[in-house]
């Protein structure tokens, strides 16, 4: 299903509107009702009380002066006798429709003879005298009383009037607000996506940034900039490691043809010279087949496709079955192994992965460390975890290189002068193995004082 998408500026264009509408209509019905109803309540009240204090003024208080109070409150005064005809005021001149709103009035009171007052409100008289009417008895006749509705009139039209002003005002604000945020927030989206789309066009030199200052869009750009430096980062190590491969492969490629060549001109009929040099063939090739191993190993390891297959695993029989493996350099070239293997230590492992990450620190100790030809391995409890140590005396590795090393890296130049035969891989397949194991591992080194690769492993307690 396509899915429709709209422009942050119209979104927000839109929802500030209909929130400017939203408010102003919410004000109008509260205003328009309510000022309303209680406009028309404050009338009926006030006749309610004229007509209170005139039925006093039928025990002997003055009459006049109560009417002349309710005049200044908008209230006229009538007096109506049994048969339904005015008889006070004298002068009084009202006309037919008006007399007989006040006659329908004193029936409407008879038949709801149980109540003090009766009163009525004509709304489509306000402005008249007869908007609003009440009857009430005096002695033997009819007190009636009339208010026009003219402030209320009045009144909404002034607050109708304001009313309206304010919808235009709330509305041009809403509008300028809705234009100038939805900018401020458009413009540096659309900044980073230009700047994107010049990256995406190959061009690496690009840095965002943002003219914004929203904590949010700097945010944003630093994690686009530093995305972009990994990118650029693992690009030039892809380039890299596809050169070293080629060279890697290429260099026992050519020995193997150049010595084959060599039998087969030159060294065909001696049998001395025709040893060595397939003995070169096969060492070429040995080189070959490890490369081409390692690195398949490590992109086994990488595709996650070779999980870790966890057991119980004696880490001392197992360290000590790697430092055997090295017999030979102890043997024939003089390097000395100091075992500090603390027996019997256990954890949960794949063994054949734990293996080979020992053995690739213990063969890098070797061909890295110093004169004294040292290596000391140690493998102790503490608490429970197991800390497995190996330390040598050599060069060191310096701090901005000891982030480098655990990268698919190669430096075939000082291969023949190692002992231990390395592809430059040896240390990315420890790190995928450790990673995938979830340990703790790390090298603690100093320029010109050797290193210390550790790992440190969770122990198991034997029962
Ligand atoms: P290599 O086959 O080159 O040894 P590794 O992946 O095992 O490949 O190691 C990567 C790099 O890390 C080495 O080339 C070396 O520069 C450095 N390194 C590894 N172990 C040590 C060590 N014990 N002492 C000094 N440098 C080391």
């Amino acid at each position: 299903m396509m899915r429709k998408y709209r422009k942050i500026r119209f979104s927000m264009l839109f929802y500030f509107i209909l929130f400017s509408v939203i408010t102003v209509a919410c004000v109008w019905i509260l205003q328009l009702v309510f000022l309303e109803g209680y406009y028309q309540n404050e009338r009926v009240e006030t006749m309610k009380k004229c007509a209170t204090a005139l039925k006093d003024s039928a025990n002997g208080v003055d009459f006049a002066k109560n009417e002349s109070l309710s005049k200044d409150s908008g209230v006229s005064v009538y007096l109506y006798d049994e048969n339904k005809q005015v008889i006070y005021p004298d002068d009084v001149a009202l006309t037919e429709t008006e007399n007989s709103i006040i006659v329908n009035t004193i029936n409407d009171f008879l038949k709801n003879s149980e109540k003090e007052h009766f009163e009525i409100s004509i709304s489509g008289l306000k402005r008249e005298r007869f908007a609003f009417v009440l009857v009430s008895r005096y002695n033997g006749d009819y007190l009636v009383l009339s208010s026009s509705g003219e402030k209320i009139v009045e009144t909404l039209g002034v607050v109708r009037l304001q009313l309206a002003l304010v919808t235009v005002i709330v509305l041009i604000i809403g509008i300028i607000l809705a234009w100038y945020l939805s900018n401020k927030l458009s413009k540096p989206i659309d900044e980073i996506s230009e700047t994107a789309k010049k990256w995406a066009d190959g061009d690496n030199s690009v840095t965002f940034n943002t003219t914004s200052n929203y904590y949010e869009m700097r945010e944003l750009t630093d994690t686009l900039n530093f995305a972009k430096d990994g990118v650029s980062k693992s690009e030039i190590l892809q380039r890299d490691l596809l050169a070293n491969v080629s060279h890697d492969l290429k260099t026992p490629l050519t020995m193997i043809k150049a010595y084959a060549e060599m039998i087969k001109d030159i060294s065909g009929e001696n049998k001395s010279k025709r040893e060595a040099h397939t003995q070169v063939i096969i060492d070429e090739a040995d080189r070959l087949t490890m490369l081409v191993n390692d690195i398949l190993n490590l992109a086994k390891l990488q595709s996650k496709v070779d999980a870790p297959e966890m057991k119980e695993l004696n880490l001392s029989e197992l360290t000590e079955r790697v430092i055997a493996r090295f017999e030979p350099y102890v043997e024939t070239q003089g390097y000395k192994i100091e075992n500090h293997v603390a027996p019997d230590l256990i954890t949960m492992a794949d063994e054949k992965k734990i293996e080979q990450v020992v053995y690739n620190l213990l063969g890098n100790s070797i061909n890295y460390t110093g004169e004294d030809k040292t290596v000391k391995v140690y493998l102790s409890a503490k608490n429970d975890k197991i800390l497995l140590e190996i330390i040598d005396s050599g060069k060191g590795i310096t701090e901005e290189n000891v982030e480098g090393i655990w990268e698919r890296y190669y430096r075939f130049s000082e291969t023949n002068t190692r002992p231990v035969k390395g592809t430059g891989l040896g240390l990315s397949i420890v790190k995928t193995i450790l990673d995938a194991h979830n340990l703790k591992y790390g090298v603690r080194s100093k320029k010109d004082f050797g290193s210390n690769f550790y790992v440190e492993f969770e122990r198991v307690k034997n029962e």
